[in-house]
């Protein structure tokens, strides 16, 4: 399908554009439909994603045994609670909702925080394409800001985001150290430990073995 349509089509507005208020909750599956839908996708073994925002929506794909949870802007805690018995992960994407909530933006770092204290896995990732390329660190920034310690971010940058992907699943071993997984490393100028802007100096890159940055500059 081409993206975005050449003509409106009433189905797929249903989906791009949720009402502007987002209550009532709308949601676009029956409890049933999400069950059926996870179901076969582990069967096929394919992690699944489910993008949500409101509480009702949260609470039944995570009831239905969703992998990730996208967004989850408006989670209150007894959401988290289902999100948390049935191991889903969430993926917060807060670099967006910094650009779209204002003032309610707050509510967002606590309910990350919360997450964090209730020990549900986490993963940095962003709405790709929502802001420029290269600005995805600012999710890093964000879930920091929001209280959780530097060495935890960075493991939401790395090993949490292979496990968002599916794990063994997704084909491709990243985001640890070890045999077999691909070399993928980053090396900074300096420690995030002591300055989180650590994080916007990368020195060196490396992907699957492959150098592409050396000394601050590029060389792939
Ligand atoms: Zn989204």
């Amino acid at each position: 399908m081409r993206f975005p349509p050449k003509v409106p089509h009433p189905y797929i507005s249903s989906v791009m554009f949720p009402p502007a208020v987002p209550n009532p909750d709308v949601v676009l599956y029956t409890q049933k439909e999400m069950d059926v839908l996870v179901e076969e996708s582990h069967n096929a073994l394919c992690p699944v994603v489910a993008h949500c925002a409101t509480n009702r929506a949260v609470k039944m794909a995570a009831e239905a045994g969703a992998d990730t949870i996208e967004h989850a802007f408006w989670c209150d805690q007894e959401t988290l609670t289902f999100v948390k018995k049935n191991n889903c992960i969430l993926v917060p994407t807060l670099a967006i909702s910094e650009r779209l909530y204002g003032d309610n933006f707050k509510y967002m770092l606590k309910k990350t925080l919360k997450a964090w204290e209730m020990d549900i896995v986490q993963a940095c990732g962003g709405d790709t394409g929502t802001f420029n390329h290269g600005e995805n660190i600012r999710e890093a920034e964000l879930f920091y800001e929001a209280g959780i310690p530097i060495e935890h971010v960075l493991r939401s940058l790395t090993y949490h985001g292979w496990l968002a992907c599916g794990d063994h699943r997704c084909g491709r071993k990243f985001g640890v150290l070890m045999k077999d997984f691909a070399a993928d490393l980053v090396a900074l100028d300096n420690d995030p430990r002591v300055d989180i802007k650590a994080l916007r100096n990368v020195d060196f890159v490396m992907k699957d073995g492959k150098v592409y940055k050396e000394n601050g500059v590029c060389v792939a």
